[in-house]
């Protein structure tokens, strides 16, 4: 019988803008873990920094973080949990940088692994016909770019954001503009090394322990911790024309987005973002983005109007200058942009990929990047798309908090033995809501203000007849879960009895709670 149950209201809440659940470890707790022999160590005292995530909003203190050295650490340490069974609430959550938006790398009164401490697997790229790179469950995508660089290689698919970890995308997807050519990250694992909820070291492939490693490719950390992955490559390139260009209408937008999307020829990277009531627009462009026609460009005007960006990126060698130039023109010129807001740039393939992370230095240095972060990130089947846009652009969202983005991806490119869950189409929009929640004199308003919002889209997500999904899922009650996997939830309940039977892991979730 699963020892654990469905998670239930009572430790967070739809509404609320902050979550704080903080009381002292129990003595007989901490005094079991001390009992343990590892190759890293435990800590026990000053953790709130276990207890805060890139959300801001929910807090939950942990008993002890384990600082493991070996995957031996992790194991022995899942392994005690367990074998102590439902007489100790103690729960475990892998950590990767925290930068989770709801708790989900936290584990109340439980243990919290610093997955960046282990030490013992080294990234080890292997050339060849498939090439691939083997990286530690805990070691930033940023690192290994630096790394796979070395040997003219480097993964395929990317977040907008390098600084986060292996296991924290894997468990969720890795959803980027590049997931429309090769898929989310999930996607583009080839090997997993896992330790599952009793704390056996597995490792796990599309060919051995298949049912595991597609539950773990985003499965929310609920049935086991990544400890090493192996992760596909393909050639690099050294440089990248980056192109920004804007449009009024949305139908002509995702009309364009969509034909990129199927053309053969296509780019390497396709996003794009709303903008609504801005001004000033281009004159932001121009510190990094040269227009084509600078005089028309210097007329266009974007006042109070919602505008959308495409975005596009096509990485080259210098020795393919003159034929990449043409492709772009080529390609171009078939697209219904507004012909004087195209700006386009030049830079490194690591200036592009790490891009989000000067604007990091920036907000860190006005102080503005350690503000609540309520984002909302959905899948958007593509029939309900425009009426979406529609009625959320134009009705709901009142101005931008963060940057909105707004791109399509092809499912028949993805696979569906994966955990993670998808709207029942072929095409859908990934539609994400970065919000920033500045704090102001009047306290939490904005943040309520954006998080009443975000309900609003999801009730009208609710109302339409071909669902939606949320990307980095929240949810508080059972009915809300079950429905959010929908077909998937037999074989999530299964899994987790297989591989997690007390529910252990990633407690954060809040998905299953273990029974005591
Ligand atoms: P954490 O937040 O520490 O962990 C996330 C979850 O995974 C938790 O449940 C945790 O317990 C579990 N976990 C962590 N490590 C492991 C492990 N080794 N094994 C098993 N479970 C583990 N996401 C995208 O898809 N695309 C984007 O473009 C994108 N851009 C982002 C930009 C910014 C600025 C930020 C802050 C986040 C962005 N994200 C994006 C979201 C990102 O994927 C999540 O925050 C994710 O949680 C990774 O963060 P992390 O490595 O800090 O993991």
């Amino acid at each position: 019988l699963l020892s654990c149950t469905p998670y239930s209201t009572n430790l967070s809440s739809r509404h609320s803008s902050s979550n704080i659940l903080q009381s002292p470890p129990s003595v007989s707790t901490t005094f079991s873990l001390r009992s343990l022999v590892l190759d890293g160590y435990f800590e026990f005292d000053d953790l709130s920094y276990a207890a805060k995530d890139f959300g801001g909003r929910y807090h939950f203190l942990p008993s002890a973080v384990l600082h493991p050295k070996s995957v031996a650490d992790v194991s022995a340490t899942i392994k005690h949990v367990f074998e102590l069974g439902t007489f100790s609430e103690l729960t475990v959550a892998a950590r990767g940088r925290g930068h989770s938006l709801q708790g989900q790398a936290q584990a109340h009164k439980g243990v919290v692994i610093q997955m960046e401490s282990i030490k013992s697997h080294k990234m080890r790229v292997h050339s060849g016909k498939n090439p691939s790179v083997d990286v530690p469950g805990g070691e930033l995508w940023i690192n290994i770019l630096y790394e796979t660089l070395k040997h003219g290689l480097a993964p395929k698919s990317w977040t907008d954001y390098l600084h986060l970890t292996i296991g924290g995308t894997l468990s969720n997807g890795g959803i980027s503009g590049q997931a429309f050519l090769h898929g989310p990250q999930i996607d583009n694992v080839q090997e997993l090394e896992v330790v599952t909820g009793k704390g056996d070291i597995v490792t796990c492939s599309e060919k051995q322990n298949g049912d595991l490693f597609y539950g773990v490719l985003g499965g929310l950390g609920q049935y086991g911790i990544i400890t090493r992955a192996r992760i596909s490559l393909g050639p690099s390139a050294e440089r990248v024309k980056w192109i920004k260009m804007l449009y009024h209408e949305f139908s002509t937008f995702s009309m364009d987005q969509e034909r990129l999307m199927f053309s053969k020829e296509t780019f390497d990277y396709m996003e794009g973002f709303v903008i609504i009531n801005r001004t000033g627009l281009l004159n932001n462009w121009r510190s990094s983005f040269g227009p084509k026609d600078p005089v028309r460009a210097s007329q266009f005007s974007s006042d109070g109007k919602i505008l959308y960006c495409l975005e596009l990126a096509k990485y080259f060698n210098p020795n393919e200058y003159d034929i990449v130039e043409q492709g772009i023109e080529k390609s171009l010129s078939e697209l219904n942009f507004i012909p004087s807001t195209l700006f386009q740039s030049e830079v490194s393939l690591v200036e592009f990929l790490d891009r989000v992370h000067i604007s990091e230095m920036k907000l860190k240095e006005k102080g503005l990047w350690d503000v609540p972060h309520p984002w909302l990130n959905l899948l958007v089947p593509k029939s309900q798309i425009s009426h979406f846009a529609e009625q959320v652009f134009g009705n709901i969202i009142a101005d931008n908090n963060g940057a909105i983005l707004i791109y399509p991806v092809n499912q028949s490119k993805w696979n569906n033995k994966t955990s993670l869950v998808t709207p029942d189409e072929n095409v859908f929009y990934l539609v994400a809501f970065l919000s920033s929640a500045i704090p102001s004199a009047s306290g939490n308003e904005r943040l309520e203000q954006i998080l009443a919002q975000n309900q609003k889209v999801l009730d009208f997500c609710s109302s339409m007849t071909t669902g939606c999904k949320q990307y980095l899922p929240h949810y508080s009650t059972q009915e809300d879960w079950q429905s959010h996997f929908g077909p998937k939830w037999e074989i999530v309940t299964r899994r987790k009895l297989e591989y997690d039977p007390l529910a252990i892991l990633a407690p954060g979730q809040r998905i299953f709670q273990k029974s005591s």
